[in-house]
């Protein structure tokens, strides 16, 4: 059996891996689905979603057509630098899946991916820089199945043009759908999310816990415009497998992580809308970001207080000052009191002076007692995370685990 990874073939013009993968599909003979696999979102040079695909082939000599396949539909450019990597195997060697979970966590350099081809024999091919080997040889390296995707290809006349689907057959499939299917429509049902934006081929995507969901709630979708193709793909989307426990000074440029942390400061809007605190560990401290986009999770943690502990799930970009929350586990929130103004005359009694209790203005009545109650706090034990729409493919939604447990 042959395992065919192949990356970076889009750039902000057009394309998408996933195209270039389902037209493989039809040429090789595949073992099962292939893969959709999502590697690092804090790579600067990803035009999207940071996707490769792999498959796994046992035609004979399959390397001439997918190399013809490859570089004959990708892009050009210096941001597109495709590459591919093949592996004839039974089982994958540890170093590759090893490979695959550094991928999904850090930043990774190209010569550790040379480095690991040729330990293990792979065969590889590029155009450019070589880059796009890293998301080839990684995505080799996911053998589990997290969830499934779906997706419809629009012919390349309608590429530049808006996309048309009934937007009614989208809400109707969610009603059926949901949570089988997921992040087909915003929180507030106001907008569509299966539909991307911008110039490459998908028309719409679905994506769900089983294949078989995806599959039906395809077939609700009503096109208005032709479709090309149809490929159903297993993914690594909504695993977490890009989560890695660290703490603040071990991070990195790009590093994905999770951290256990207590607010320092409470949060605050900063201009623009994203919302910012400070935090530490024994380590360290940290600014944390959540931003506009994240909708609920950006609301929800404005009601952090200073010694409320969490576990924050995100990562980091090219600077090691801030950490973008995606996610995070409340594992407590403190109490806290504020006085408990007692009433006299029928209005709240004034203070008499520091620790001297409260006087009545109208009676002058004095009473001595400071009393305080405990504030009832928005946030308590548990997970928040982003809206539908602006949550990381790879990122773990919430109602997926209570939807787990309840099945
Ligand atoms: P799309 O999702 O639209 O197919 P993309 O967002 O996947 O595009 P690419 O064009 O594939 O973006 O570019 C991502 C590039 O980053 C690839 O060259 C890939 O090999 C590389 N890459 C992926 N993960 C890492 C990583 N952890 N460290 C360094 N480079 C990486």
């Amino acid at each position: 059996m042959m395992y065919i990874g192949i990356d970076d073939t889009d750039s902000k013009k057009g394309m998408c891996t996933t195209y270039i993968g389902a037209l493989l599909a039809r040429e090789l003979s595949i073992m099962g689905l292939p893969r959709l696999v999502r590697l690092n979102p804090n790579i600067p040079y990803k035009t999207r979603g940071n996707a490769a695909i792999c498959m796994r082939t046992d035609s004979v000599d399959p390397i001439p057509k997918v190399k013809e396949i490859v570089f004959e539909n990708c892009m050009s450019g210096l941001r597109t630098n495709p590459g591919i990597v093949a592996l004839e195997c039974e089982k994958v060697p540890k170093i590759i899946r090893d490979f695959y979970f550094r991928a999904c966590s850090e930043h990774v350099n190209l010569e550790d991916a040379y480095e690991i081809i040729n330990k293990t024999g792979a065969q590889s091919f590029h155009l450019g820089n070589g880059r796009g080997l890293i998301g080839a040889l990684a995505s080799i390296g996911y053998l589990g199945v997290s969830t499934y995707e779906m997706i419809a290809y629009r012919k390349s006349k309608n590429y530049c043009k808006p996309r048309k689907i009934s937007q009614e057959s989208v809400y109707s499939m969610d009603s059926l759908f949901y949570p089988e299917t997921f992040d087909n429509i915003s929180l507030n049902k106001k907008r569509i999310l299966i539909m991307p934006n911008g110039p490459d081929p998908i028309l719409y995507a679905i994506r769900g816990t089983n294949k078989k969901s995806v599959q039906d709630a395809a077939s609700m979708i009503k096109a208005l415009e032709p479709v090309s193709m149809v490929q159903c793909f297993e993914t690594n989307q909504a695993s977490d497998d890009h989560i890695v426990e660290k703490n603040i000074s071990q991070l990195k440029p790009y590093d994905c992580a999770s951290i256990r942390i207590e607010v320092t400061e409470s949060p605050r809007i900063i201009p623009g809308g994203h919302l910012i605190f400070k935090a530490t560990d024994k380590t360290g401290s940290i600014d944390c970001a959540a931003y506009k986009k994240s909708g609920t999770l950006r609301d929800n943690l404005l009601h952090l207080l200073p010694g409320d502990i969490l576990n924050i799930y995100g990562g980091m970009g090219k600077h090691i000052n801030t950490f973008n929350i995606e996610k995070v586990y409340i594992i407590s929130a403190i109490k806290k009191q504020t006085p408990d103004i007692p009433v006299c005359c029928g209005r709240k009694m004034t203070s008499d002076g520091r620790k001297s209790g409260y006087k009545c203005r109208i009676c002058s009545k004095k009473n001595r007692k400071t009393k305080s109650k405990l504030i009832s706090r928005q946030l308590s034990k548990g997970i928040y995370d982003a809206d539908p729409g602006s949550r990381r493919h790879l990122s773990r939604p919430k109602f997926l685990d209570e939807y787990k447990s309840k099945k």
